[in-house]
């Protein structure tokens, strides 16, 4: 069932990111410290390496894989809501190499940040806590009607 809920612009956030730092850790460090609680995030820049992840939907399984070499981020979208009590953000990166050829997946821990601009939009509405999802598998949004 599509399930939406109404938010409210809470502030934007926007700066540059920690040469050599972690990618997700950095926005996550940084949600932690501001309270960040519900928002969006979008980020572009490049990176010197790359780990990424594929929900493999038969078995409900994530599949990780690395590339180590470096990539323009052509896109980096994100959400931040709530698990175990703490923000956590999820995204979603383009990565295009010196040809023009992309790849993407699901980011993870692992991506090493050359350069990076991020924004950050906080909201005020419901909070969104993620737990385990029946048709899927996925710690998917828990929201009711
Ligand atoms: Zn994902």
């Amino acid at each position: 069932m599509t399930i939406m809920k109404r938010v409210k612009p809470a502030g934007l956030f926007i700066g540059k990111l920690k040469y050599e730092g972690d990618l997700l850790g950095e926005i996550t460090e940084f949600c932690i410290k501001e309270n960040i609680r519900l928002g969006r995030i979008e980020a572009l820049g490049s990176v010197q390496k790359a780990r990424l992840g594929f929900y493999n939907q038969e078995t409900r399984e994530y599949h990780f894989f690395n590339f180590n070499r470096p990539f323009e981020i052509t896109t980096l979208v994100g959400s931040v809501s709530m698990k175990d009590g703490s923000p956590m953000v999820h995204a979603h990166i383009t990565l295009a190499d010196g040809k023009g050829n992309c790849f993407g997946g699901h980011l993870a821990a692992g991506t090493i940040i050359y350069a990076c601009e991020l924004t950050i939009e906080a909201f005020d509405g419901p909070e969104l806590e993620r737990g385990h999802d029946e048709d899927t598998g996925l710690p998917l949004w828990e929201m009711e009607e």
